[in-house]
């Protein structure tokens, strides 16, 4: 069994994957697939993985479609939607109110994890002014982020001259995050593919599949 991987961090994952933007490609091809994919978002075994999706099955979290893919069912969307909620708000809550840069907050963020109850993050989201995005340009509100999605790109889609505006940046790679910060590729930066890959050299195809744009 893994350590460190609660259920939420699973459900963290499969949400991306459910509803997917960029690198987090949809899901196909069954049960091996998602646990490929799983294991591979965590850092973790493929079996690992697999071992804990049965126990997300078995608490009809997930099911299995049609083409035995894994879905989130009615009960795993609600909770997985309240996880990433939480982590944006906690993010803001880092960067807000303690003075984290939006660099640090993802990873403290995730540390902290389901330390706070849902009451505790209703106060948080309160206090905060019911902030519209985490740091990272994700929205709060999980409904208005699927909707998103379909406008959204990553720059590594767009011809390399188009203008564009950068919106979300990738979380899950605290290396890449830092670069973007130091960078300045930051929400609400115009950008240009041809731009980014003059000066990230050999970080180019990461950076631009990590940058989530608008297109000008
Ligand atoms: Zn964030």
């Amino acid at each position: 069994m893994a350590q460190g991987h609660s259920v939420d961090d699973y459900l963290e994952t499969i949400y991306f994957l459910a509803f997917p933007i960029g690198e987090y490609r949809p899901i196909t091809g069954g049960s091996l697939t998602l646990a490929s994919r799983v294991a591979e978002m965590l850092g973790i075994s493929r079996a690992s993985a697999g071992e804990m999706l049965k126990r997300l099955e078995a608490e009809d979290l997930i099911e299995r479609g049609e083409q035995k893919e894994a879905l989130l069912t009615a009960k795993g969307r609600e909770r997985a939607e309240r996880v990433v909620r939480r982590h944006r708000l906690i993010e803001r809550m880092l960067t807000d109110f303690l003075g984290y840069t939006a660099a640090e907050a993802h990873v403290h963020a995730d540390e902290l994890g389901d330390t706070f109850s849902d009451e505790m993050v209703e106060r948080i989201a309160e206090r905060l002014g019911n902030p519209d995005r985490c740091p990272h340009g994700w929205p709060v509100d999980t409904v208005f982020e699927q909707e998103e999605n379909k406008e959204l790109s990553p720059l590594s889609d767009l011809e390399p001259g188009a203008p564009a505006t950068i919106v979300r940046l990738a979380e899950h790679d605290g290396e890449l995050l830092h670069w973007f910060y130091d960078h300045g590729y930051v929400p609400g930066s115009e950008i240009r593919l041809e731009d980014l890959q003059r000066t990230a050299g050999p970080l180019a195809e990461k950076a631009a599949a990590g940058l989530f744009v608008r297109a000008a």
